[in-house]
């Protein structure tokens, strides 16, 4: 039952979710400053079906209404960075 989300920064503002175990999925973000400031998001990097690779913001939080889901779309991957400096 876990659920976990990526924004992406650039013009798109999509956003992925994993909806249950190993299922990703990049949806749009309404508010992308939203969850910029929002402390349960960490940058990642997210594979896309095609292999791309983008940058990403993966939002934790479950209860995030920030999220489009209208246009979500499968990924394959997410490598969240390490924090540490
Ligand atoms: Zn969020």
């Amino acid at each position: 039952m876990e659920t976990e989300l990526v924004d992406r920064t650039t013009e798109g503002s999509l956003k992925r979710a994993r909806m249950a175990r190993r299922q990703l999925k990049v949806v749009k973000l309404i508010e992308p400053d939203m969850c910029l400031e929002c402390r349960f998001a960490q940058m990642a990097s997210v594979e896309l079906k095609d292999g791309t690779i983008q940058r990403m913001i993966h939002c934790r939080r479950l209860d995030c209404d920030n999220w489009d889901y209208s246009t979500a779309e499968t990924a394959k991957g997410v490598r969240v960075d390490d924090d540490a400096a």
